[in-house]
C-alpha cells in the first residue's frame, strides 16, 4: 500500500486521459525522486493555467487576457474566419503556415446523442461577426460524423443569414474519423489550399 500523499497524487494523476494506474503510480514515483524545485514547477504550471487563461471575447480561442494573440495580431486578415471545434484545434492549423486568417473556436461539435445542440456552441456569436465585413468562413471542423454534421449546420445557417460570404470546407484527404489535431503538416496545409466552396 502507498502512503496516503503518494495514493493521492495517484488518484489525481489516474483521472488524467490516457493515463492508467500503472502509468500514474510511474509518474508519481517519478515527481517524488524529482527535486523540490521541479516539482514546484509543475504544480505552479498546473495552477497558472487555471488562473491565467481565459477565453478570448472575440474568438473564444484561448487567451491571456480578454483576447488572443491571432486577434490581437493586426496582419491577421479579419475578413476570413477559420471555425474549429475546440481551441487545440488552432495549434496544427497554425503549424501549417497556410493560413493568416481569424479563427472561431465553437467549444464542441453538434451532437444530438450526446445533447449537444446550436445553443450549446458559439454559434450566435459567429453569425454576429459574420454580418460585420467577413468575406469567406472556412470550416474545419474535424472529419468526423459530429464534426460533418457541424459544417453542414453552419453552412445551411450562413447561407440563409449571410449570402455574400463565401462557406468553404477543407479538402478531402484528412483521415476520416480522425481528429484536426493529429493531422500532419503537410495533409493539414494541403486540406486548407485545397478547400472548396459548400
Ligand atoms: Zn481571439
Amino acid at each position: 500500500m502507498l502512503a496516503p500523499p503518494l495514493q493521492r497524487l495517484v488518484g489525481e494523476l489516474a483521472k488524467l486521459p490516457g493515463i492508467g494506474q500503472r502509468t500514474a503510480q510511474r509518474l508519481a514515483f517519478h515527481i517524488l525522486r524529482t527535486s523540490g524545485e521541479d516539482a514546484a514547477a509543475l504544480a505552479e504550471a498546473i495552477r497558472d493555467v487555471k488562473e491565467k487563461i481565459t477565453l478570448c471575447e472575440v474568438c473564444f480561442n484561448l487567451a491571456e487576457g480578454p483576447r488572443c494573440q491571432v486577434c490581437l495580431d493586426e496582419r491577421r486578415d479579419a475578413e476570413i474566419i477559420c471555425v474549429v471545434e475546440e481551441a487545440g484545434d488552432v495549434i496544427p492549423i497554425e503549424r501549417t503556415h497556410e493560413y493568416r486568417g481569424r479563427y472561431h473556436v465553437l467549444g464542441g461539435a453538434l451532437s444530438p446523442i450526446d445533447g449537444v445542440e446550436p445553443e450549446d456552441l458559439k454559434l450566435a456569436q459567429l453569425y454576429t461577426r459574420v454580418e460585420n465585413g467577413v468575406r469567406e468562413v472556412i470550416l474545419a471542423t474535424n472529419p468526423t460524423t459530429t464534426g460533418e454534421t457541424t459544417a453542414l449546420h453552419v453552412a445551411a445557417a450562413l447561407h440563409q443569414r449571410a449570402p455574400d460570404v463565401t462557406v468553404t470546407r477543407l479538402a478531402s484527404g484528412l483521415p476520416v474519423g480522425g481528429d484536426l489535431e493529429y493531422a500532419d503538416e503537410v495533409t493539414l496545409g494541403r486540406a486548407f489550399t485545397g478547400r472548396r466552396a459548400v
